[in-house]
């Protein structure tokens, strides 16, 4: 049969996506999700944890200091969260695009914090801020056996 070639690590870039407890709580999950499916990224980790203040305060550890920086942790330890992986070529700063202003009043239209935010420390979502930050935030929240290698059937339809 026909072998598509697939240019894997272009097309392999991964970013951590985060449902916060906002979200969770507003049944907001499926939202997030289907936003990054329809777009093409593929879903290679994904789990629901209710965060420790320690995990939170190193997730968030470059705001250590900042006036929020208490709030913030107590917000992401405060229930449970879904945290996932996508892969796909440059999700990381196409996701933020998707994501929107860290302020939703100031998120364009069309962005999931504009559609589904107002305040922000009520922002639904969280999504790596660069390749690094990626790497570093998919390391901190999952095991490397927490994450899937495989084609999807699509690809060659979601790639040329
Ligand atoms: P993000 O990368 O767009 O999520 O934004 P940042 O990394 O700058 O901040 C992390 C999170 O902290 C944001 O998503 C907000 O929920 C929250 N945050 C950031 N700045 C402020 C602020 O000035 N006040 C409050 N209350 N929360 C903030
Ligand atoms: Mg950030």
């Amino acid at each position: 049969g026909t072998t598509v070639s697939f240019a894997a690590s272009a097309n392999s870039e991964r970013s951590f996506i985060m449902v916060k407890p906002d979200g969770v709580h507003r049944g907001l999950v499926g939202d997030v999700i289907k936003r990054f499916e329809q777009r093409g990224y593929k879903l290679v980790g994904i789990k629901v944890l209710v965060p420790s203040r320690e995990l939170a305060s190193k997730h968030y550890a470059e705001h250590d200091g900042k006036p929020f920086f208490p709030k913030l942790v107590d917000f992401l330890s405060s229930g449970a969260v879904v945290a996932c992986v996508f892969e796909g070529k440059d999700v990381v700063k196409t996701g933020r695009t998707m994501i929107g202003a860290t302020n939703p009043l100031a998120s364009a239209p069309g962005t999931l914090r504009a559609d589904f935010a107002v305040d922000m420390g009520r922002n639904i979502i969280h999504g790596s801020d660069s390749v690094e930050s990626a790497m570093r935030e998919i390391a901190l929240w999952f095991n490397a056996d927490e994450l899937a290698t495989y084609a999807t059937a699509t690809q060659a339809w979601v790639y040329e």
